[in-house]
């Protein structure tokens, strides 16, 4: 049995379109013709296979805009991120394009004969992907499975199915055979659940929370089948009195508020060195109430609302009074899952709002007194997915990089990910690695071959 979702606008509350959902049968046979596909994908030459990439690339290129406009209309995007998020699509297939020639095995010195590894693609991989980055998370998932020889299902969000249809399409346009890319929306607990337990689906790439991603590990466990995980974060944003503050000050609130805060890398705890506090707070109000909260689809727009009522409802739940609010930004009245910027001044370090990810625009700022203080601090927390750290002083730079257990770090700055290097989480952040010039061997397995030269 199958049914649809209506797909809603969250800027405005009206519904877009209606999607089929797919039931369990449907997503078998995609599996088993995602199966069949893999046979023929796998032999296809090294130089083809990178061109069909290639125009894969070229196609979303072209349909950028066309992308960018769904994003808004399905996820509340502003269309500056959206149009960067169709732009990043199309660069990671571009990037990945350059692998399939590039999965150089080794030759080992032996006796008596040669000893090669090759790596092997895995099969049927299964994507299993959140609603708050649609595109982007999907292409680091089936860029580089594609690339290294392996076919993709793929499970968009039951949230926001549609750029990842359109993907699929366009894949088929640019030539990549039928089959080898398909996009499956359904519900997580059908099609998602089905992936990691179907026999034929070899690997799951996952991005999502940590509670889901838990369960999904489990049940790879339990047939030992290779699982990638990016969950969730708490991101420690750590300003020293000796840095650029009003630079700190004035990047900080893009740093947490961009989509709406609802991003794994989001800096939600702010850790100010307490002589600069004062000063920092100061430039930081003036900076938060400056951020333009507005339709997503006005040019100038720098935070939309929150996907959907229900995140509205959770994130809600984390300020239920003014009793922690330093200040806030501003949010538009009327229909749309609108929530402000929000400062809070916790006094506790153990508060929730310090340890749980909030996943909306809601960020804690807390002093520290010195470098050790600010580490502590920031390693006080079951995640550990990026993070920032602003100085003047580079060796302080340099131990406070190496002392902070999380994955991505930037230093003066916010970078936000980028596809040629590695992305990923310590402790409850995930398990593996994305992106970065490795990924495509992520989605392969190693064989070594010795061959006798004995006569
Ligand atoms: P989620 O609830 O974990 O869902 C993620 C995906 O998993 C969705 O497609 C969901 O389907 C599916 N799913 C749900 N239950 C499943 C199950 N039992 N088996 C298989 N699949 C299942 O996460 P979300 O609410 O969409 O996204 C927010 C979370 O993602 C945040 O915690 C955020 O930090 C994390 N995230 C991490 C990264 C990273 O790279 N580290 C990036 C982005 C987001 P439905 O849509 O049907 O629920
Ligand atoms: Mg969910």
């Amino acid at each position: 049995m199958s049914n649809s979702y209506a797909v809603i606008n969250p800027a405005t509350e009206q519904v877009v379109t209606q999607v089929e959902l797919l039931d369990v049968e449907q997503t078998d046979s995609a599996i088993a013709r995602s199966r069949a596909a893999f046979a023929t994908w796998r032999t296809v030459s090294p130089g083809d296979r990178a061109r069909l990439l290639r125009r894969f690339a070229e196609a979303v290129d072209g349909d950028r805009e066309n992308l960018a406009q769904l994003e808004v209309t399905n996820s509340g995007h502003t269309i500056g991120n959206a149009r960067w998020e169709a732009g990043n699509v199309r660069d990671v297939i571009a990037y990945y394009s350059g692998s399939p020639e590039r999965l150089i095995g080794q030759q080992i010195p032996v006796a008596d004969g040669i000893d090669v590894t090759f790596h092997e693609p895995l099969g049927v991989v299964g994507a299993i992907v959140p609603w708050n980055f649609p595109m982007p998370i999907a292409s680091w998932g089936f860029a580089p499975a594609l690339a290294a020889g392996n076919t993709v299902v793929l499970k968009p969000a039951e949230l926001t199915p549609l750029t990842a249809l359109r993907l699929a399409e366009l894949a088929l346009e640019a030539g990549i055979p039928e089959d080898v890319f398909q996009v499956l929306p359904g519900a997580g607990k059908v099609v998602g659940q089905r992936f990691v337990e179907h026999p034929d689906v070899a690997k799951i790439v996952f991005t999502g929370s940590t509670e889901v991603g838990r369960q999904i590990m489990a049940g790879c466990a339990a047939r030992i089948k290779p699982v990638t995980l990016e969950l969730g974060g708490k991101s420690a944003n750590i300003v020293f009195a000796d840095s650029d503050l009003e630079a700190a000050a004035a990047s900080a609130p893009y740093a947490v508020f961009d989509n709406a805060g609802q991003d794994c890398c989001a800096r939600s705890r702010i850790l100010v060195e307490r002589s600069a506090y004062d000063r920092f707070m100061e430039l930081f109000e003036t900076a938060v109430k400056a951020v333009v909260v507005t339709a997503p689809g006005e040019e100038n727009a720098e935070m939309g609302p929150l996907i959907s009522a229900a995140q509205h409802a959770r994130v809600a739940a984390y300020v239920p009074n003014d009793d922690q609010v330093a200040f806030r930004g501003t949010a538009p009245d009327g229909p749309g899952y609108w929530f402000p910027p929000t400062v809070l001044a916790p006094t506790d370090l153990t508060d929730r709002v310090l340890h749980e990810e909030i996943f909306g625009p809601v960020v804690a700022v807390v002093p520290f007194d010195d470098e050790a203080d600010a580490v502590r601090i920031a390693n006080d927390s079951d995640f550990g997915l990026s993070g920032s750290i602003w100085t003047n002083d580079v060796g302080r730079a340099l131990r406070v990089s190496r002392g902070v257990e999380a994955g991505n770090l930037s230093v003066n700055s916010h970078s936000s990910v980028r596809y040629w290097t590695p992305f990923g989480g310590f402790k409850s952040s995930g398990l593996g690695r994305e992106l970065g010039p490795d990924a495509p061997f992520a989605f392969t397995e190693t064989k070594n071959v010795f061959i006798s030269t004995k006569s």
